[in-house]
């Protein structure tokens, strides 16, 4: 049931769920949710987002996560679910808006006028804001700060960051702060480990006599969607703690510190990305290949 919503459907995750659960009993205007990976955190919003739109939740106290609803709302799809990411450039929104829009001067202004209105359910309007830390300057900050001050009671603001201090202090205190589990870097499934390493391989253009990636991903029935999102997750570990500054622990990590932090945003967000892509049901070495080789040009670019 919980395989709606991958990242959180793990036992570490049920006291965070549980956590956004009482919440929802009388929820706060806004809500921080810092620690986890980034797939962790969009999963824990969206949970957020199913508590306060599941039509079973006021009366069970808890999303079903089953509903349609439910399923609208994990695939990012929901009607009363909006979501806005300051590392998505105004041009890239312009060429293709997707379901998750930059946080641009206009799409803020569009943003406000809808806070006014009521839902049109039951439910509660949920706004996800990603990516605060390359957005909070100009015009659309003082927007978006403004909108996030004013009494909005058909809508709830969720902040999305690694951790706190990258955002506002203002923000912070007016917000619930609810820290997911930090990721562990040395908690990768056994199974896992030739994987990255074959990634690894493959960043750095080396040769081997173990399997490259592109075999290992060729490989009828090797990935499926369980696996392939087992290995985004395990991206996702070993990325947090290098953007955390802490010494890289393996080749893959390695890679992953010469990354720039525009570079390392934007291969956060293609993870996030290839992991709805999977939940879509693309096809799982497609999703994964194509993640490989975005990122193997992105290395190569100059910082
Ligand atoms: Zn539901």
């Amino acid at each position: 049931m919980d395989a709606l919503l991958p990242a959180i459907s793990s036992p570490a995750f049920e006291h965070v769920q549980r956590a956004l659960d009482l919440l929802g009993n009388s929820p706060p205007q806004t809500l921080l949710l810092e620690g986890g990976t980034e797939l962790q955190r969009q999963d824990a919003a969206r949970y957020w987002a199913a508590r306060l739109n599941c039509p079973q939740a006021p009366a069970a106290g808890a999303p079903c996560l089953a509903c349609p609803a439910c399923a609208q709302i994990a695939a990012g799809e929901h009607l009363n679910l909006a979501a806005y990411d300051g590392r998505i450039s105004n041009r890239e929104d312009e060429a293709s808006p997707g379901l998750v829009r930059a946080l641009t001067t206009d799409n803020v202004r569009e943003l406000k006028k809808t806070l006014r209105d009521k839902t049109r359910d039951q439910g509660q309007r949920v706004v996800l804001l990603s990516g605060l830390e390359h957005a909070l300057r100009g015009s659309a900050a003082n927007a978006l700060l403004k909108a996030l001050e004013e009494p909005s009671p058909f809508s709830s603001f969720v902040l999305l960051a690694v951790q706190r201090e990258q955002i506002l202090p203002t923000l912070v205190s007016r917000s619930f702060c609810l820290t997911l589990p930090w990721p562990d870097s040395r908690d990768i499934p056994p199974d896992m480990q030739p994987w990255l390493d074959a990634l690894a391989r493959f960043l750095r253009n080396e040769k081997s006599e173990d399997a490259s990636f592109l075999e290992r991903t060729a490989a009828k029935g090797a990935l499926d969607q369980t696996s392939a999102l087992a290995l985004l997750l395990c991206c996702q570990k070993t990325l947090a703690p290098v953007l955390a500054g802490e010494q890289a622990a393996s080749p893959l990590a390695g890679i992953f510190a010469r990354m720039d932090a525009e570079k390392s945003s934007i291969f956060s967000r293609w993870l996030f990305e290839a992991q709805q892509s999977l939940t879509a049901g693309v096809t799982p070495a497609r999703v994964v290949e194509a993640l490989a080789m975005r990122l193997f040009v992105l290395l190569r670019k100059k910082n």
